[in-house]
């Protein structure tokens, strides 16, 4: 059985640090498996100031919206979560009249969506909630260092706490601390792309249709919100990308209605654009001594394919599964075993799914018309082959050799 909660002590069965929203879904995640039988501290400086809005939405496939379901969480965010019900694929050029579409993807009226559009601030407020609530520990402070030894890891924050832990989550983001303190190397590259990201206002409804228009500068998505509006993720070079945030409000909106197209009729600007630097980078090793790397502390990837939390999800399932099982036998949670499982289970889809979205932008961020040639051809033989199109949809939803938790079963 593992060990019990000692706060005044510090000392605890599972650290996480980071409170994105990885690091709270993990926390969440095993605190709802085994109560007050496993103990489970989390340290985030984010934790002492207010929450911080974002107003950003991210897709969630079918997958973890069940582990949401059965983690109790969903029915929070339900109502503003937007079902995706269909979605099209044009390769076109901002000065295109007209977008040929290549590829669509309906949605079946009797299935379940593949994916939600799910406002982030929402979703963060809420696993945040359901974890302090079931019991979780709160830290407001980063990590600063951590030291291992054979009965456990002690991390020390900034603060001058001390916590000790059987194991070590790390769920601290793209820049992690712990990663960095593990001597873990990220392979991978920048892209030289930034992704604009803002709200859209439309007279007309989406219908819960998502748009990607692939452009010489990147992939232009359009994915559907709750009333009339959608979250626009447009992929420019980074060079550009301060001339794109100095022009005013009208500006920038005849810009993002040249790339949007006006089929939803007159286009308002609900928010201001932010951009976010993109680039692929993948952890070589996901595990050290008790420590295991969670989201983008252990891989970060372009949106292109709305999969970078997706990911990070499935590690959270993965390891509170490998956790979860160790506990239950009476097993050191932090043990080589189940870091083993972690890793074994979490790398190699990782990569998969980096050398796919790799593949994606490559071959659809340029103006080669020789490409262009090719990537359309394949576009219109995919659409032409429902097979394929089905076997797409259910990666997309994440659909296949999944976790427990992601299958909607309980740990
Ligand atoms: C333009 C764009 C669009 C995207 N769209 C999608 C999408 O549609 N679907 C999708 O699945 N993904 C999408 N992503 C990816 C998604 O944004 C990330 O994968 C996700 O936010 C990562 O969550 P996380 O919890 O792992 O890390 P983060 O959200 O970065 O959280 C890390 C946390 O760790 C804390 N922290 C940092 N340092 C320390 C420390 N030393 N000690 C303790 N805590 C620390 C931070 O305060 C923070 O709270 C998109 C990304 C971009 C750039």
């Amino acid at each position: 059985m593992a060990r019990r909660a000692d706060i005044s002590n510090r000392r605890f069965d599972v650290v996480v640090a980071g409170g994105g929203i990885a690091g709270f879904t993990l926390a969440l995640a095993l605190k709802s498996a085994l109560g007050g039988r496993l103990s489970v501290a989390l340290c985030d400086p984010a934790l002492a100031a207010p929450a911080r809005i974002t107003r950003r939405a991210y897709a969630i496939a079918a997958a973890p919206r069940r582990m949401y379901e059965t983690l109790g969480v969903w029915d929070a965010i339900a109502e503003t979560a937007e079902p995706i019900r269909d979605m099209i694929i044009t390769d076109s050029r901002t000065e295109d009249p007209v977008r040929p579409v290549f590829l669509t993807f309906l949605g079946d009226a009797d299935a379940s969506p593949f994916a939600h559009m799910v406002e982030t601030d929402r979703l963060t407020a809420a696993v945040r909630e359901a974890a302090l609530a079931a019991g979780v520990v709160p830290f407001a402070s980063p990590v600063r260092r951590r030291e291992t030894d054979p009965d456990g890891t002690r991390v020390r924050l900034q603060d001058g706490t001390e916590v000790t832990g059987s194991l070590v989550a790390a769920c601290d983001g793209a820049k992690s601390r712990l990663r960095d303190l593990a001597g873990i190397p990220m392979i991978g590259w920048d892209y030289g792309q930034s992704g604009i990201v803002a709200t859209i206002g439309h007279e007309r409804p989406h219908e819960g249709r998502a748009e990607e228009h692939f452009m010489p500068s990147g992939p232009f998505a359009i994915l559907p919100l709750t009333g009339d509006r959608s979250s626009i993720v447009w992929t420019e070079r980074t060079d550009r990308v301060p001339m794109v945030l100095s022009l005013d409000d009208d500006e920038i909106l005849a810009e993002i209605e040249k790339r949007f197209g006006l089929h939803l009729g007159r286009l308002t600007l609900l928010d201001r654009p932010t951009a976010h630097p993109l680039s692929l980078k993948v952890a070589r090793r996901f595990t050290a001594d008790r420590l295991a790397l969670v989201g983008d502390a252990a891989h970060v990837m372009h949106p292109i394919a709305g999969q970078g939390l997706n990911y990070g999800l499935r590690d959270v399932a993965a390891l509170a599964e490998a956790v979860t099982d160790a506990a239950s036998l009476g097993l050191d949670v932090g043990s080589a075993e189940v870091l083993e499982t972690y890793e074994r289970a979490r790398r190699p889809d990782t990569i998969g799914m980096a050398v796919v979205t790799d593949t994606l932008n490559r071959l659809f961020s340029n103006d080669l018309l020789p490409v262009r040639l090719i990537r359309d051809l394949g576009l219109g033989l995919v659409d032409r082959m429902p097979f394929l199109k089905r076997r797409f949809i259910r990666e997309a939803a994440g659909s296949e050799g999944l976790p427990r938790l992601m299958q909607g079963l309980p740990l």
